[in-house]
C-alpha cells in the first residue's frame, strides 16, 4: 500500500481517528470498572522517599527540600496523621512516611521538620552503610529512635536479594535485624527491599526471620492486617499534582501507577535487575 501522497495520508487519518477515539472511550470505561472492584477506601497510603537534597536533585531518587516541605505542609493542612509503618491502629486519615538507605539527610533535614509538624516516620537503614560518607551514624540512628521514629531494616549490605543464595538471603535479613536491635535496644518489626527487588522466596524467608511488615516498592494501598506493604515512590520526577492525587487516593492515579509498575516489572525480568536499575538511572525514569 502506497500512502505517500498527502491526500491518501488525509484519507487514512480521517478513517483511523474515530476508531482511536472509540478505543480510548472503551479503555477509560474498562479502567473505571476495574478500579471500582480493586480499590478499597479504607486502605492506607504509604510513601517511600530516599535522600532529601537542599537544591538540585543529582539522582532519580532525590527529592528537593522545598518539595518535601510542601508535602509536609499539605499533609498538615489536610490534618492527616503522619506516622510509622508499625503503627497500624485506626487507619483512617493516616499516611505512613518511610525513608530508605539511611542518608544523612534523614537526621539533618527530615527529623527537624517531622518534629516541627509533630509527625512520625519509618527509617530503613543498612548496617554496612552506617558511618559512611553521606549516611547516618549509629548515634544519629539512636537519636531518630529516641525521637519516636521507627527504625527498620533495609538489609545488611543492600544487595539485589533475588539474586543471592538462600544462605546469603538469610544473613542479609537476620543479621541486619540483629545488628540494628543491638544498637538501638528495640525490636525491629519492619523490612524494606533494596531496589524493591523481591520474590515469593524473599517474602517467605523475611516472614520466617520474624518481620511483621515487609515493604516493597510496588505502588498501591496497604490494607489493614496485611504483611506485605505496598509503597508509593516520591522521587525527583514526581510532580506536585501527582503527589496530591496520591494523597487523595485517586483511583485513576493509583491504577496508572500500578500499570506502569507492571510494565517496568516485565522489563526488569527481561533485562535482569542490575541492567534494569542501570537503564533506569540512565534514562532518569
Ligand atoms: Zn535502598
Amino acid at each position: 500500500m502506497n500512502i505517500n501522497c498527502p491526500s491518501q495520508v488525509r484519507y487514512w487519518a480521517n478513517f483511523l481517528m474515530p476508531i482511536v477515539r472509540l478505543l480510548n472511550i472503551w479503555y477509560t470505561l474498562l479502567l473505571s470498572v476495574v478500579i471500582r472492584i480493586s480499590v478499597s477506601v479504607s486502605s492506607l497510603c504509604v510513601l517511600v522517599l530516599h535522600r532529601i537534597v537542599p537544591d538540585k536533585a543529582d539522582e532519580w531518587a532525590d527529592v528537593k527540600l522545598n518539595t518535601f516541605v510542601e508535602l509536609l505542609e499539605t499533609l498538615y493542612r489536610k490534618q492527616k496523621i503522619v506516622t510509622r509503618i508499625d503503627n497500624q491502629q485506626n487507619n483512617l486519615d493516616k499516611i505512613c512516611l518511610s525513608f530508605d538507605d539511611g542518608h544523612a539527610s534523614d537526621f539533618e533535614l527530615v527529623l527537624p521538620l517531622l518534629l516541627k509538624y509533630n509527625m512520625k516516620a519509618t527509617f530503613f537503614i543498612t548496617p554496612h552503610l552506617i558511618g559512611r560518607e553521606g549516611h547516618l551514624s549509629w548515634n544519629q540512628v539512636r537519636m531518630l529512635n529516641d525521637a519516636g521514629m521507627e527504625i527498620g531494616s533495609h538489609s545488611l549490605s543492600h544487595p539485589y536479594l533475588t539474586t543471592v543464595s538462600d544462605q546469603q538471603l538469610f544473613t542479609e535479613l537476620k543479621q541486619s535485624k540483629v545488628q540494628i536491635e543491638q544498637n538501638i535496644g528495640k525490636e525491629i518489626k519492619s523490612f524494606a527491599y533494596p531496589f524493591g527487588d523481591y520474590s515469593h522466596r524473599t517474602n517467605a524467608l523475611a516472614k520466617l526471620v520474624g518481620y511483621e511488615y515487609i515493604c516493597t516498592s510496588k505502588p498501591g494501598l496497604f490494607k489493614a492486617g496485611g504483611q506485605i506493604v505496598k509503597r508509593n515512590s516520591v522521587h525527583s520526577n514526581t510532580r506536585n499534582q501527582d503527589m496530591f492525587l496520591l494523597l487523595n487516593q485517586d483511583k485513576y492515579h493509583l491504577f496508572r501507577a500500578q500499570l506502569r509498575y507492571s510494565i517496568l516489572y516485565g522489563l526488569k525480568r527481561i533485562l535482569g535487575i542490575k541492567n534494569y536499575i542501570k537503564l533506569k538511572q540512565f534514562l532518569y525514569l
